[in-house]
């Protein structure tokens, strides 16, 4: 029996597990057993691993600095920017970090406290017994349940908790997020790339090296993702990419909030955080710094909003970050509608040479 259980080790439900004080609180993550056994783990966190300048300062207000370990070269400055419809290519400076996706989790659950009871396995059911949680959990040893009066989201885009306590259905738009690691070929360009075209999807992909491999991914309608992703990949090659070296291919759910309700703080006790609960920004996909601000959010409202109010005050103390995302939308017309777009880039508005 505990006090919270947290579902998800990603960078929401390791900020919070960080945070959270005079609580008994467990976390329970699927990537926790093959990560602690040393083994390769069998999850990784699908993701482009670049910390914007709104991720480093969440990252700064939550009291962290970045390891050297974690990063991976280059650091770019700039992204080239490839429309594909109209065939042009201008530069935008760019701030993020480049770092290696799956050792910044991993760092980010080194730093739970030992007080916080980390459970690795998957959790599949959620019930409701008496005022409490009832939670199943498929772990490497055997099933297990684990009772708790709050619950904590923290799963990600496909959310098990989401799913299960939202009143209605979420309408989120939702894309198929396909990406690539080749191993790089020295001859060819080391560029940040974002690349645009609305035949194949009204997302966007992305390319980038991380050290001695070339990342590929795309957000696409899930219809046909597959063969949409290769149709991109083909396009790009008469950029100079080519995409031979194949060394592993990742998938998973992105979400797109483009509503006031496609965000949702939580039910009865249950909260979400993080992508479980639709934040992450429509139009660059970003999503860390979101995870780590709610996260921090509901650390404090937690720690000093007395019950039963706290749910009430967690939905109340998101509402600059919902603001946020909403806004987040005036770019995306000039990002995603091609005509637009292609006067943007002929403008030449903000690129650098
Ligand atoms: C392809 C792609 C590229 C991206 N690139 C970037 C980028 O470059 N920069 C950026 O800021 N954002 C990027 N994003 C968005 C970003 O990855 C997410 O928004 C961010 O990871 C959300 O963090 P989170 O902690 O909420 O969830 P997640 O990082 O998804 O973590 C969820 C955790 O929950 C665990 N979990 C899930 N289900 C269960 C379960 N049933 N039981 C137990 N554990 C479970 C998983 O193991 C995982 O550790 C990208 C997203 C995608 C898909």
């Amino acid at each position: 029996m505990y006090d919270l259980i947290i579902i998800g080790g990603g960078p929401a439900g390791a900020t919070l597990a960080r945070l959270l004080k005079g609580m008994k609180v467990a976390l329970i993550d699927k990537k926790l057993h093959s990560a602690q056994s040393g083994a390769i783990s069998s999850f990784q966190k699908p993701c482009g691993g670049l910390l914007s300048p709104d991720a480093q300062h969440a990252l700064a207000n939550i009291g962290l600095h970045l390891p050297a370990s974690v990063l991976v070269k280059p650091q770019p400055s700039s992204v080239k920017t490839i429309d594909l419809n109209s065939g042009l290519v201008r530069h935008y400076p760019r701030n993020y970090i480049n770092m290696d996706r799956h050792k910044f989790d991993m760092w980010l659950l080194s730093l739970v406290p030992e007080t916080v009871t980390c459970f690795a396995g998957r959790c599949t059911k959620i019930e409701q017994d008496n005022g409490e949680y009832v939670l199943t959990l498929i772990a490497p040893e055997e099933p297990r349940q684990l009772r708790a009066k709050y619950i904590v989201g923290a799963d990600g885009a496909y959310s098990i908790v989401r799913r299960t306590i939202m009143p209605y259905k979420s309408r989120i738009k939702k894309y198929t997020a396909i990406q690539q690691w080749f191993l790089r070929d020295a001859s060819e360009p080391s560029d940040y790339i974002a690349a645009f075209d609305n035949s194949l999807t009204d997302s966007y992909a992305w390319g980038l090296d991380k050290d001695e491999h070339f990342i590929f991914g795309a957000a696409l309608p899930a219809k046909n993702a597959k063969h949409d992703f290769e149709a991109l990949k083909e396009k790009m090659c008469a950029y100079g990419y080519s995409f031979s070296k194949l060394v592993k291919t990742e998938c998973c759910q992105v979400l797109t909030p483009l509503h006031f309700s496609d965000t949702f703080s939580g039910n009865g006790n249950a909260f979400l955080i993080g992508e479980a609960g639709g934040f992450i920004s429509p139009s660059s996909l970003e999503g860390i710094s979101y995870a780590l601000n709610t996260a921090a959010i509901l650390a404090k409202v937690l720690m000093t909003e007395p019950e039963p109010n706290r749910l009430a005050a967690y939905k109340k103390n998101l509402l600059g970050l919902r603001l946020k995302l909403m806004l987040k939308q005036l770019k995306m017309p000039f990002m995603y509608n091609k005509q637009l777009r292609r006067l943007v880039m002929k403008s030449g508005v903000t690129a650098v040479k």
